[in-house]
């Protein structure tokens, strides 16, 4: 049996499903941060496993999904400027800014390229010296290191042409701004797994302590996802919050203190405009002084017209979790993977996109 299908055992997953049945007496719900656990939820056919008392909520952990229509507008507005190549990830292509997206800029002469990484972005700068080279940095604790390590390289080569426009977010402050928000009632936060291996367990502490919530770190297969669950539904029942890490054979309590230690050298905290959310304060990362000169938004100045929100998305409802997927009248009519009106229905994170791949789910 493959590591993998030790995670994806029939026999295992049922005894945890009767366990969280046995468990569940009362209506319990619960928000998954993570855009990847939506996914994994969904195509595992978990909600179906579940008893009625369960009710899963998506949350705002699709980092395509929750950048926010004006820095999509201000990345678009750079492709505009002479010579200047922007490169990014594949999702943001097609994510429609107030008027146009990235996709529609390229069809346009624009020069948009994907990456895989924002080291493609810097080897495109080492090839392309008598041109800026743009990496558009989304994405949340998981993907900052990389762009920090991107950036340090650069530096170090004595690069003059690489630039970063960071986007970047932080987890917990989003979560913080849910719960004060006091829009949607929570009984547990199933904490995201990519994002905890590098903030650790410990960065989600505040959840019990200070909201009484509980909090079970997952991991993305189907028996990660229930045991999670499971420990979540026992903790509400018992009226006893904590943080339970059921993905430790990644998460540390701790972090990973190296991945920390490159986001601290390059980002400082600021506040960061969140899709859905607004301004969340202390939920951004935006390059520090020291590193001015690789900053996308001091090396260049453009001025995108204001932002407008697409007629009739309800995506900051989906990323709030107050309203399921399906619970928006454009899902699936005039909203579809083929011809997506909001980012949530873009993205390979996005929750609008999980539930019209994996078919109907109740509302
Ligand atoms: S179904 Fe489409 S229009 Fe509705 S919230 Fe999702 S992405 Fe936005």
């Amino acid at each position: 049996m493959s590591l993998t299908d030790r995670f994806r055992d029939p026999q295992a997953a049922r005894w945890v499903v009767e366990k969280i049945r046995a468990r569940s007496n009362r209506p319990v719900r619960l928000m998954e941060f993570c855009g990847g656990h939506t996914h994994a939820i969904l195509r595992f056919g978990i909600p179906s496993l579940l008893p009625e008392t369960v009710d899963l909520r998506s949350g705002p952990g699709c980092p395509v999904c929750v950048t926010s229509a004006e820095d999509l507008d201000h990345a678009i507005a750079l492709t505009e400027v002479p010579q200047v190549m922007l490169t990014t990830f594949g999702d943001m292509i097609r994510v429609p800014g107030s008027r146009t997206s990235l996709a529609q800029a390229k069809a346009n002469g624009a020069d948009v390229r994907v990456v895989y990484s924002p080291l493609d972005a810097l080897q495109a700068a080492r090839e392309n010296r008598h041109r800026p080279v743009i990496f558009l940095g989304v994405g949340f604790e998981t993907t900052a290191p990389m762009v920090a390590s991107a950036v340090l390289t650069a530096d170090a080569e004595e690069l003059d042409n690489f630039f970063v426009f960071s986007t970047h977010k932080l987890t917990p402050p989003a979560t913080v701004a849910i719960l004060d928000a006091g829009e949607v009632a929570l009984d547990g936060i199933i904490g995201p797994g990519h994002v905890t291996t590098v903030i650790g367990s410990q960065a989600w502490r505040f959840l019990a302590d200070e909201y009484a919530i509980p909090c079970a770190i997952a991991g993305f297969e189907p028996l990660d996802l229930l045991r999670a669950i499971l420990a979540l539904v026992r903790m509400a029942e018992e009226d006893d919050p904590a943080i339970s890490n059921t993905y430790a054979r990644s998460v540390k309590a701790g972090g990973n203190p190296a991945a920390q230690r490159a986001i601290d050298q390059v980002f400082e905290v600021t506040t960061a405009n969140w899709r859905g959310l607004g301004m969340v304060p202390r939920s951004g990362l935006q390059i520090r002084d020291a590193y001015q000169r690789f900053d996308a938004r001091c090396a260049f100045s453009v001025a995108p017209t204001p932002a407008v929100r697409p007629s009739g998305c309800r995506c900051g409802e989906v990323l709030r979790g107050v309203l399921t997927p399906p619970q928006c009248p454009l899902f699936g009519k005039a909203c579809t993977p083929r011809n997506p009106i909001g980012p949530c229905m873009v993205s390979a994170e996005g929750a609008c996109a999980a539930y019209h791949q994996y078919g109907a789910y109740p509302s």
